[in-house]
C-alpha cells in the first residue's frame, strides 16, 4: 500500500471535467505540491452532450470549484430553472380538456413550502381543505409557480422590496458546460491529454496497473477515475463490475433530441423545464438563451422510432421541421460496485437513471464530493470503496423510487406504457411501503435519510399532491387552534406572490444583464 500521489481521470465529458476541477480545488494541484491530476480523453469519441437541466445543488458545486454565476451564464448559454412543470401526467390530454388546470398540469418548484416562525406546517391544513378553494398544493404553499409563470427571474440584482431569492438551478448547454469546466480545471493545474484507451492492464491483484493509449502510450496512476460514459471502459469492460438494470421499473430506454431556434431574439424564456407526458414516455422542453432543447424519452418496448418521431413532430408542430432529431440509446441502472480496487466510476459509467428529474449531474456531484471526502490518501482503498459503494447504491435506489412515483400514481390508462407502469409488480417494495404509509399521513422528513436522498421531502410532497394522491388525514392531525393562522399564511403567500411578480425582473432581461456584466 503506498500513498496516492497521482490520479488519472479517463473521459472528458461533464463528469470527467467536473470531477477534475473539484478534486483539483479540494486536493490541490501539482503546482501547490498537491496530488497530480491528469485527464485523458479520446479525440474520436465525443461527449454525450445532452443534460441541460440541473438541480439546485449545482450552485454549491460551481461555488466550490470557483466558477462565478455570471461567467457560467455567459459561457454556457445558461438560463434559470425554478422547477419542473408536468403536463398531462395525471390524465391524457382529451380527458383533461373540460377539467381545471390542476388536472392538466402540476408544478414541482425548488422552493420548500413556506414555513415562517410561529406558523404551522401547511401541508396538513391544505389536505383538510383549508387553502383557498381548489388551489393546487404547490401554489398554495409557495410563490414560485406564479413567479415562473410570469416569466420572472428567481432573483434581482439589487435589494428591492422583495425579501429574498427563490431557490433555483439552471438550464444550460451541456457541451459548453464541459468546455468551461475544462478551462477551469486546467487553470487549477489539471493536465489534459488526448488519447484513446484501447487496453487496460491489470496487476496480479486485479487492480489497474496501466491504461494503454495509441497517442500517449501507457499511462500509469495510483487512482483511476472512469468517466468514459456509457462505454464504462475501465469499470465495466476491464473490471467487469456488474450492472444492475432497473428496466423492469423504469421503462424508457431511448431519447430523440432536437434543438429548436426561437422565432425571434426576444422570445420569453420559460424558467422551468416543461415535461409533457406522451403515449410511451415524455417530452422535455428546456429554454436556453438562443434556442430550446427538446427531446422525447420513450420506451422501445412500447413504441418504435418512427412513431416516436411523429409524437415529437406533433409536439413541435411546425417548428424545427428542417432539423433531424438525434437518437440516443439509454441504459437505465447502476453499478452496485462503482469503486473496485484503485478504480472509481463517476458519471454515466457508474449509472444513469432517466432525465425526468435531472438527476445525472446531481449524481456526478454527489459521487465527486464523496470521493473527495473519503479520499484514500494512504492508498487504503478497500474501506473507502465499501463506504462509497454502499452510499451510492442507496442513493440510486432512492432516486429510482422517486422517479417511479411520477409514473405509478398516474391515472392515465390510455396506452400500454401507462398501464404497465401502474402494475404493482413493477413498483419497488420500498416505494410501495411509502405509498401505503402516505395513504394516512403525508411524507415527513422522518421518512427519509437526508444524507442519502437527492430530493428533499418537499419534492415528494409536490409530486404526490400534484398528482392528487388521496391521503386521508385523521382530523386530529391538525391543530384546530391554528386554523386561522394557516388561513392567514395561505392568503399571505398569495399576496406576497403578487408583490414578487411586480418586483422581480423579466427572466430574459436578467439573463442579458448577467451576460453583459464584466
Ligand atoms: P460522456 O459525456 O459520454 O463523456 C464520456 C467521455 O469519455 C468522452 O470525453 C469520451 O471521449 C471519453 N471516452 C470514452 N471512451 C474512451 C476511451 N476508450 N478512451 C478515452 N476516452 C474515452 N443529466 C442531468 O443532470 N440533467 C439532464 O437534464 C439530463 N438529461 C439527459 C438526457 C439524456 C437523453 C441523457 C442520455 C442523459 C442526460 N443527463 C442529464 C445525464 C448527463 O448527460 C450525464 O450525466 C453527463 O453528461 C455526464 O456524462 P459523462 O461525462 O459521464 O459521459
Amino acid at each position: 500500500m503506498s500513498a496516492v500521489k497521482n490520479i488519472l481521470i479517463v473521459g472528458g465529458g461533464t463528469a470527467g471535467w467536473l470531477c477534475a476541477a473539484f478534486l483539483a480545488k479540494q486536493l490541490g494541484s501539482k503546482h501547490s505540491h498537491g496530488i497530480q491530476i491528469r485527464l485523458v480523453e479520446s479525440p474520436e469519441i465525443g461527449i454525450i452532450g445532452v443534460g441541460e437541466g440541473s438541480f439546485p445543488s449545482i450552485r454549491g458545486t460551481l461555488a466550490a470549484i470557483g466558477i462565478d454565476e455570471a461567467q457560467f451564464v455567459r459561457e454556457c448559454q445558461a438560463t434559470f430553472k425554478q422547477g419542473i412543470r408536468f403536463d398531462h401526467w395525471l390524465h391524457e390530454p382529451h380527458h383533461s380538456k373540460s377539467q381545471q388546470d390542476s388536472a392538466r398540469h402540476y408544478f414541482h418548484p425548488f422552493n420548500q413550502p413556506s414555513q415562517r416562525q410561529g406558523t404551522p406546517e401547511l401541508l396538513p391544513y391544505w389536505l383538510q381543505g383549508i387553502a383557498p378553494k381548489g388551489m393546487p398544493f404547490a401554489q398554495a404553499v409557495s410563490m414560485q409557480k406564479r413567479i415562473a409563470d410570469a416569466y420572472r427571474a428567481p432573483k434581482r440584482s439589487s435589494d428591492g422590496d422583495f425579501l429574498g431569492p427563490m431557490n433555483y438551478a439552471y438550464h444550460f448547454d451541456a457541451a459548453l458546460f464541459a468546455k468551461l469546466l475544462a478551462k477551469h480545471a486546467k487553470n487549477l493545474g489539471v493536465q489534459h491529454l488526448l488519447g484513446n484507451v484501447h487496453r487496460v492492464e491489470l496487476d496480479r491483484e486485479g487492480a489497474i496497473d496501466a491504461v494503454h493509449t495509441h497517442e500517449q502510450g501507457a499511462l500509469k496512476a495510483d487512482l483511476y477515475i472512469d468517466c468514459t460514459g456509457f462505454r464504462a471502459r475501465l469499470i465495466g469492460q476491464a473490471l467487469q463490475s456488474e450492472f444492475h438494470s432497473v428496466s423492469d421499473t423504469l421503462f424508457v430506454d431511448r431519447a430523440l433530441a432536437i434543438q429548436v431556434p426561437y422565432p425571434h431574439a426576444q422570445t420569453p424564456i420559460a424558467s422551468y423545464t416543461i415535461s409533457t407526458a406522451q403515449e410511451a414516455g415524455w417530452i422535455w422542453d428546456i429554454g436556453l438563451q438562443d434556442r430550446r432543447g427538446v427531446g422525447y424519452v420513450y420506451s422501445s418496448r412500447h413504441t418504435d422510432q418512427a412513431c416516436a418521431e411523429r409524437v415529437l413532430r406533433d409536439y413541435l408542430q411546425d417548428e424545427a421541421v428542417e432539423f433531424k432529431p438525434r437518437l440516443l440509446e439509454l441504459q437505465l441502472g447502476y453499478r452496485p460496485r462503482p469503486w473496485i480496487k484503485n478504480c472509481v466510476a463517476i458519471g454515466l459509467s457508474g449509472g444513469f437513471l432517466e432525465p425526468l428529474e435531472a438527476s445525472g449531474i446531481g449524481l456526478v456531484e454527489a459521487a465527486t464530493y464523496l470521493l473527495a471526502y473519503l479520499f484514500p490518501f494512504n492508498g487504503e482503498f478497500d474501506l473507502c470503496a465499501q463506504h462509497f459503494n454502499h452510499h451510492m447504491s442507496q442513493r440510486y435506489e432512492r432516486i429510482v423510487d422517486f422517479i417511479k412515483l411520477h409514473y405509478c400514481i398516474s391515472q392515465r390508462r390510455d396506452h400500454r406504457f401507462w398501464i404497465d407502469n401502474a402494475d404493482i409488480a413493477t413498483i419497488p417494495s420500498s416505494l410501495r411501503d411509502k405509498l401505503a404509509l402516505w395513504k394516512h399521513r403525508p411524507p415527513h422528513r422522518l421518512d427519509f435519510n437526508s444524507d442519502l436522498e437527492m430530493y428533499p421531502t418537499s419534492s415528494w410532497q409536490y409530486v404526490l399532491y400534484g398528482m392528487h394522491y388521496p391521503t386521508q388525514l385523521h382530523p386530529s392531525a391538525i391543530d384546530a387552534n391554528k386554523l386561522v393562522l394557516a388561513e392567514q399564511e395561505f392568503a399571505g403567500i398569495a399576496a406576497m406572490s403578487e408583490r414578487a411578480v411586480a418586483d422581480l425582473p423579466d427572466h430574459r432581461q436578467y439573463i442579458q444583464f448577467l451576460c453583459e456584466k464584466a
